[in-house]
C-alpha cells in the first residue's frame, strides 16, 4: 500500500485546427494511503481528465504520477492495480452479473477459478446483489447496475479506486443512500479512493479531503471544514456552501474612529487587527455566509448592525432563505444579500429589519486577485 502522488501534472489537448486546450494545469496533490479524496469543481474544470490520467486512460503532457516511489506515467492502465467506476457503469450487456464481476480477475490475474468464484460471491454478498448474479445488466434497475459496477471494482481488491460521478444517474433518494453506503464501504475496505463529482454537497459530505479545481488549476486541497472556514480564495468561498457566500465590494477607509469597509449601501467597521491584514487603500471584497447573518426586528443599535428590507422569503421547511436589500433608496436595487434563518421564524416581504453580521464571521478577499486576506 502506498501514497499516490500527482506531481505538477498537466494535460494539453490539441484540437484538429491546432488549437491547444490546457485541460489540467500543473496540479500537485499527495493522496494518502486509504484516504477518500474528492476532486470537485464546475463542469469542464479538468476533473475527469485528472482521473483518467491517474487511471492510465489518458497520457500525461508533463509532470509525474507516482504510486509510492514508482513513477507510473508509462505503465499501461491494466498494470496499474487501479479500478475505475464510471458514471455510465460500463457493464458488458451480454454477460451476467457474475461474468461481469469475474471477467477482470480472469483476464489480468492467474487466480484459480474457484478462488475467483469465491471472491465474486463474497463481494456480491457485501454489495447486496447475491441474488442477481445470474441476471444480465438489462434486467437490472439503475441502482442495481450501480452496485454491480462497484462490486466489479471491489472484487479486484486494487490499491486505488477511481470513481467518476458514479452516483449521478441515480434518483435523489438512492443517491443519498449510496453516498452513505460508499463511505461505509470505503472505511471498511480502507482502499485509497479518488472520487470525482461536480456536486459540492457530495464533496463536502463524503471526502476526508476535497481538492477543488477551476479551469484546470487546483484552487485548494483540504478537509471539507478547512475549505468551508478558511477558503483560499473567492472561488473556493463561493463554491463551497449552499446557498453561496455573499460577496460585497468595498473600499477600505481610515476614519477617526477606526477602519471602515465602505460598501455602496452600508459601512462596516473592522477591528484594527483585521485592517492591518489588508493592503492600504485597497478594495477588499467582503464575504458573508448566509448562515452567519442574524436578522431581528427593530432598529439597529449596535456595531455591525445594519438596517435592511426583506425583499423575498423562500420557505424551505427547516429554514427560510431571505433576500435582503440595504440602503434607503429603493429605486437603486442592488444585488440582494442572502441570509438563511430558522424555518420557524416569521418575517414578511417588505418588512424593515436589523441585520447583524458578527465580525468573527466575515471573510475578506483581494478585490483583484481574489486571494483570501482574512
Ligand atoms: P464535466 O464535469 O463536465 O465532466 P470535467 O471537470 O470532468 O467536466 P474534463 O472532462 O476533464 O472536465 O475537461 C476539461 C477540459 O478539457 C474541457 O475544456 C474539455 O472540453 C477539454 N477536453 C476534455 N477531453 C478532451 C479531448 N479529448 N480533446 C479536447 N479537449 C478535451
Amino acid at each position: 500500500m502506498a501514497q499516490t502522488t500527482l506531481d505538477n501534472i498537466t494535460k494539453v489537448f490539441t484540437e484538429d485546427d491546432g488549437n491547444e486546450i490546457v485541460a489540467v494545469d500543473g496540479v500537485s496533490i499527495d493522496i494518502d494511503d486509504g484516504e477518500f479524496l474528492v476532486l470537485v469543481g464546475p463542469s469542464g474544470c479538468g476533473k475527469s481528465t485528472t482521473l483518467r490520467m491517474i487511471a492510465g486512460l489518458e497520457s500525461i503532457s508533463s509532470g509525474d504520477i507516482r504510486l509510492g516511489d514508482r513513477v507510473i506515467n508509462d505503465v499501461p492502465a491494466k498494470n496499474r492495480d487501479i479500478a475505475m467506476v464510471f458514471q455510465s457503469y460500463a457493464l458488458y450487456p451480454h454477460m451476467t452479473v457474475r461474468e461481469n464481476m469475474s471477467f477482470g480477475l480472469e483476464e489480468s490475474t492467474d487466480m484459480a477459478d474457484d478462488e475467483i468464484a469465491r471472491r465474486v460471491e463474497e463481494t456480491a454478498e457485501m454489495m447486496g446483489i447475491a441474488d442477481l448474479l445470474d441476471r444480465k445488466p438489462g434486467e437490472l434497475s439503475g441502482g442495481q447496475q450501480q452496485r454491480v459496477a462497484l462490486g466489479r471494482a471491489i472484487v479486484r481488491d486494487p490499491s486505488v479506486f477511481l470513481m467518476d460521478e458514479p452516483l449521478s444517474n441515480l434518483d435523489a433518494k438512492l443517491r443519498a443512500e449510496m453516498r452513505t453506503e460508499l463511505q461505509r464501504l470505503q472505511e471498511e475496505l480502507d482502499t485509497t479512493t479518488v472520487y470525482v463529482t461536480h456536486d459540492q454537497t457530495e464533496a463536502m459530505t463524503m471526502g476526508d479531503r476535497v481538492a477543488i479545481l477551476d479551469d484546470g488549476r487546483l484552487q485548494q486541497v483540504g478537509t471539507p471544514l478547512e475549505c468551508y472556514h478558511r477558503p483560499a480564495n473567492r472561488f473556493v468561498a463561493g463554491f463551497v456552501g449552499e446557498p453561496s457566500m455573499n460577496f460585497v465590494e468595498t473600499t477600505l477607509r481610515d476614519e477617526p474612529g477606526g477602519a471602515v469597509l465602505e460598501a455602496d449601501s452600508f459601512d462596516y467597521p473592522i477591528a484594527d487587527e483585521i485592517a492591518a491584514e489588508l493592503p492600504e487603500s485597497s478594495n477588499p471584497v467582503l464575504g458573508i455566509r448566509p448562515e452567519d447573518i442574524e436578522i431581528s426586528e427593530g432598529a439597529p443599535s449596535g456595531e455591525h448592525e445594519i438596517a435592511a428590507t426583506i425583499d423575498v422569503i423562500e420557505p424551505m421547511g427547516d429554514e427560510n432563505i431571505v433576500y435582503l436589500q440595504f440602503g434607503d433608496d429603493s429605486s437603486v436595487r442592488g444585488k440582494s444579500i442572502i441570509a438563511t434563518i430558522d424555518g420557524m421564524r416569521r418575517f414578511e416581504s417588505g418588512q424593515t429589519v436589523t441585520v447583524h453580521v458578527p465580525e468573527s464571521a466575515i471573510h475578506l478577499f483581494d478585490g483583484a486577485s481574489g486571494e483570501a486576506l482574512h
